[in-house]
């Protein structure tokens, strides 16, 4: 059969097999159990850890946008990260991208190494080293890209296929930009992971992970994993997820227009120094990510070269609010250094040359012209701040405290 277009999938969703009124909306199959008819033989649901017709249409639908064999949804997007290192054993090595969000950060160091497996850290945005490190003994790669929040690009395809020759499974994180603008399967990976908590859902109410595997052995092990560990996505989450799906692309047809001008305008301004989006000109993996993803997407981050003038521009805002995730329809922005990479220990980050007053916009879906002129006063208000004023010092939080 033929594939349907983007457009068509999203909004259509998977009707729902056997559904005796032919709802036009994913229903809420809100129950834990489900009476079979016979004592030995049981039907296509018994129990919702197992399996759920409502987590089963969105499954079927991720799996169909990123063109996989199957996909699978998960209670958070680390949830379907641990399921995917679970293919892994004891005396196993993971070699991960050394620029990856700070809480896949602490579940391969504080969880997976506590397993025994292996975890080795490189720059696979660099050809080179894809090419020194991805050898044998590797058992699975893990990257993200763009990377969340310094937006570096990694090759999916290289990376994918140096994997392939030492029979190593290639994971890519690819929630900054959705099946609608980027999809690994096709690129050569074997497992594609979503934090759908992001721009899948889209709206900010619901905490989801999603894994689409390519082939389907390598997919059974990870359902079976799913159902072992019942970290799976409950039913009214599930139809959450379904409903935000609808409206992704034109979410971000919209967002992302929006961020290339907040990009641009931020180009421009004195206070910052450099500004990484994607599908800027002067972004150093403008290139390979083209031939990759078809958006910059709409995360942009920023320096000021100061950390209290970063500070002091983030809580100046009035249309962005201070929270930590992204690809919500509202704008929002972080210091990624204390918030969401806090889970990184302070000198791994000084290692990776992490820049404490890096910003992180996420751009919604508000009139942009208010959102250019919401920063536009910011950078003012920061500017003519006066230095005598005391400031509340930034949060000193250590890698044990940190929630995210
Ligand atoms: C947020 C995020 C995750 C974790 O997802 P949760 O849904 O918060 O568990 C993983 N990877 C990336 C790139 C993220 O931004």
């Amino acid at each position: 059969m033929s594939r349907r277009n983007i457009h068509t999938q999203l909004v259509r969703g998977q009707p729902l097999a056997g559904d005796a009124y032919n709802a036009t909306s994913t229903p809420i199959y809100q129950t834990a159990t489900f009476e079979q008819e016979h004592a030995d033989r049981f039907g296509a649901f018994d129990y919702s850890r197992s399996g759920n017709p409502t987590r089963g249409a969105v499954e079927e639908q991720l799996a169909e946008l990123e063109h996989g064999a199957r996909g699978l949804a998960f209670a958070s997007g680390l949830a379907a990260l641990n399921t995917a290192v679970g293919v892994l054993k004891a005396g196993d090595t993971l070699l991960a991208h050394d620029d990856l969000y700070g809480g896949s950060h602490r579940l391969f160091s504080r969880i997976a190494e506590h397993r025994g497996i292996r975890v080795i850290y490189a720059d696979l945005a660099d050809a080179e080293a894809v090419r020194r490190r991805v050898t044998h003994g590797v058992n699975m790669v893990h990257i993200e890209t763009p990377t969340n929040p310094l937006l570096s690009i990694v090759n999916v395809r290289e990376v994918a296929a140096a994997a392939k020759k030492v029979g190593a499974i290639t994971v890519v994180d690819s929630s900054a930009m959705s099946p609608y603008l980027q999809r690994p399967l096709e690129l050569g990976a074997d497992i594609v992971l979503h934090s759908a908590t992001k721009l899948l859902n889209g709206h900010a109410d619901v905490s989801a992970g999603a894994l689409v595997v390519a082939d389907t052995v390598t997919a059974d092990r990870l359902a079976f994993i799913q159902n072992a560990e019942g970290s799976a996505l409950g039913p009214f989450d599930s139809f959450l997820l379904a409903r935000g799906l609808k409206t992704l692309a034109v979410r971000l047809d919209r967002q992302q227009a929006s961020a290339a001008r907040v990009a641009n305008f931020l180009a421009q301004r004195s206070e910052v120094l450099r500004v990484r989006y994607p599908s800027l000109e002067t972004h150093p993996g403008r290139e390979v990510h083209r031939s990759q993803a078809s958006g910059g997407g709409v995360v942009i981050s920023f320096e000021t070269g100061d950390r209290e003038l970063s500070k002091r521009v983030v809580e100046a805002l009035s249309l962005f609010s201070i929270t930590v995730s992204f690809g919500s329809i509202a704008s929002t922005v972080s210091l990624p250094g204390y918030m969401s990479h806090a889970s990184i220990p302070a000198a791994v980050r000084r290692q990776r040359a992490f820049p404490d007053d890096i910003v992180r916009l996420s751009v919604g879906l508000e009139c942009v012209e208010e959102l250019i002129a919401d920063l536009s006063r910011a950078f003012s208000a920061a500017r003519h701040f006066d230095s005598q004023v005391e400031t509340l010092p930034l949060p000193q939080r250590t890698a044990a405290d940190a929630l995210v």
